[in-house]
């Protein structure tokens, strides 16, 4: 599956918000949306006013660059979660979270989704005893993500968890998910409710996007 290769903080730039794709650098004041940067172009300094299919597509491409999907990928996420009871938009969410690249990257395994990807391609971790390297697999309540019982899994997972807690100041994980720090292990204890869920979106203007 493709992945966006270009400039990350352009994404940001381009939404105007920090979607928080670079890990620790997100969090100094070289972050160029901090800077108050235009948004890329010839023309990113004019201000415009977007019709209604241009703020739904703006909230999907957010959601988008936030969990690093391919356009193709993400429509099939969302076409699977349709086809779940409730609400549409939050199904979506909720399989976006339940993504172990997600879920790894919420544990502090990663800082970043992409860096969470890369250290679920490369075979870092084990889902229920198994090494799994599919960042898009999804995960279930019971699920046990452990980092592999090897020096450079186990090293690499301890520098990131520290670089996650610098940046959180110590706020624990999701309470959806339990940690044990010292075993480098989580668990999902539960399908994440809306309220859990942290992206700021309008979830609704994807589902309407989708379905015109
Ligand atoms: Fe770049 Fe992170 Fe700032 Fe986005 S939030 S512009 S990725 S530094």
């Amino acid at each position: 599956m493709g992945r966006y290769l270009g400039p990350v903080c352009r994404r940001c730039r381009r939404e105007g918000m920090q979607l928080f794709l670079k890990g620790a650098r997100c969090f100094m004041a070289k972050c160029p949306v901090q800077k108050g940067t235009n948004p890329p172009g010839m023309h990113g300094a004019r201000r415009r006013k977007l019709s209604d299919y241009g703020t739904q597509l703006r909230e999907k491409q957010r959601l988008r660059s936030m969990y690093g999907m391919q356009e193709e990928q993400f429509r099939v996420f969302f076409q699977k979660a349709r086809k779940k009871r409730g609400e549409t938009g939050v199904a979506l969410l909720q399989r976006l979270e339940l993504r172990l690249d997600t879920v790894v990257r919420r544990l502090g395994f990663a800082t970043s989704q992409r860096a969470a990807r890369q250290f679920v391609t490369h075979g870092h971790v084990t889902v229920n005893g198994r090494v799994v390297n599919i960042p898009s697999m999804q995960l279930r309540p019971g699920d046990v993500v452990q980092v592999r019982d090897r020096p450079s899994s186990r090293d690499l997972a301890k520098f990131q968890l520290e670089r996650a807690d610098e940046m959180s100041r110590g706020a624990p994980v999701s309470p959806w998910l339990k940690l044990d720090r010292e075993g480098l292990r989580g668990e999902v204890l539960a399908v994440p409710s809306r309220e859990e869920i942290a992206p700021v979106v309008n979830e609704q203007q994807v589902v309407e996007l989708y379905s015109k």
